[in-house]
């Protein structure tokens, strides 16, 4: 299967056509922690073992979505694998640095676990390169070979220890297993551990009968597969036995948020729901970080209120279609967003998580009101190994100009 990208749509360049008026007149520190990266020699490798059925995405399509998809693989293929390109794209979009993590097609969790350590190794090391190429603009989110757990702890000590890596991207599920299965207890255990961050992002829903109409797969599969995962991390107890995880939930979590109150009110109702945790679902939830991909002011507010800025971390989806075109003209357009709760969440947020180090005039002047914005200084902690900084951008205050534009 040549390019095949999980979240195809149309096939219009997306980061790429947009200037992003707003980043430019922000000049806020933005890092990107959701973003991908294709690898070619990966993909050659898994082809001759690659069966439809192995993969949701490619399962539950319809033929008018199979052929988007294909023209979409067509359009991204250079913004996907080349640097320069990316490197060009995150300049127009005022992207400081970008947190790159592999494709989610390029999970292959459905491989034989020695074909997975190996397809996960080549595209960790392509991501280690482009770091290393340029290490004031990118860092690595590596991939796991999770169908293995033992190889994915290996890989993971590899990723973190030998290629620097801040952190690894999974997905919501690994071949229809739930997160909180036991197997995985010894990934979670070396993830807070090595206290890197874990993004965590779906590859389609995985029961989707109904759902290969109108890229439904995606469309709400995607946040309904994490809605799900963190659910069971949840009520599985794994956030429980693992409280210093950091884990990032793409597509602003899903949809647990609009609905969150049914899970407290199930776990004081009903014994099954009290299995493996005391303290309400939502005290959980609370602890899980969120990127901005949601598309409307209300609902970025809504996370905002619900979980604090301090929660919120800017991610555009480069470079596919499901993403979005001007992130940070979209966060600085918010209404109910003060200045420097739009300054945590374009870069801020995640330069404390990834451990980057940001420009001494990007820096905030006062931490916000509602929530300590540098709780444990891992920026301080980490000055030795940090990336060089990018050029220092000073901040300016918006003009009512961009809360217009960010409307539309
Ligand atoms: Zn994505």
């Amino acid at each position: 299967m040549a390019h095949r990208h999980v979240s195809a749509a149309k096939s219009r360049p997306s980061t790429l056509r947009a200037p992003a008026k707003g980043a430019r007149a922000g000049r806020l520190f933005a890092v990107d922690i959701h973003c991908h990266i294709l690898t070619p020699e990966a993909e050659a490798l898994v082809k001759p073992h690659f069966r439809p059925e192995t993969d949701p995405l490619f399962k539950f399509a319809s033929p008018e979505t199979r052929e988007v998809n294909r023209l979409q693989a067509q359009s991204i293929c250079d913004r996907i694998t080349s640097v320069e390109t990316r490197l060009k794209v995150m300049d127009k979009a005022g992207i400081d640095v970008q947190a790159v993590s592999t494709a989610p097609s390029q999970y292959y969790y459905w491989t034989d676990p020695e074909i997975g350590r190996e397809s996960a190794r080549l595209i960790n090391d392509r991501i280690a390169a482009a770091v290393a190429a340029h290490p004031d603009r990118f860092v690595g989110l590596g991939t796991l070979p999770l169908q293995a757990p033992d190889l994915a702890v290996a890989e993971l000590e590899r990723c973190v220890k030998q290629l620097g890596m801040r952190g690894v991207e999974i997905a919501t599920n690994v071949q229809g297993i739930d997160l909180s299965d036991a197997r995985f207890r010894r990934f979670w255990a070396k993830a807070e551990e090595l206290g890197i961050l874990v993004f965590m992002h779906p590859g389609g829903f995985s029961d989707g009968q109904r759902l290969a109409q109108h890229y439904l797969i995606n469309v709400i599969g995607n946040p309904l597969e994490s809605t799900i995962a963190v659910s069971h991390l949840i009520f599985g107890g794994v956030l429980d036995a693992y409280p210093k995880l950091k884990i990032c939930v793409a597509h602003g979590g899903g949809y647990l948020a609009a609905y969150s109150g049914r899970m407290d009110h199930a776990h004081a109702a009903r014994s099954d729901c009290r299995l493996h945790i005391k303290r309400p679902p939502t005290r959980y939830l609370k602890k899980l970080y969120f990127d901005t991909i949601v598309f409307t002011h209300h609902q970025l507010e809504y996370l905002k209120d619900l979980y604090g800025a301090d929660h919120l971390l800017l991610g555009t989806d480069y470079p596919y279609d499901m993403g979005v075109d001007d992130p940070l003209g979209f966060i600085q357009g918010a209404p109910g967003l003060r200045s420097e709760e739009k300054a945590a969440i374009a870069g801020l947020n995640a330069a404390r998580l990834l451990r980057i180090r940001v420009p001494a005039k990007a820096k905030p002047k006062a931490a916000p009101a509602k929530k300590p914005m540098a709780k444990k200084s891992a920026v301080k902690k980490s000055a030795k190994s940090a990336r060089r900084a990018p050029a220092a951008k000073p901040q300016t205050a918006r003009k009512p100009a961009s809360a217009k534009r960010g409307r539309k």
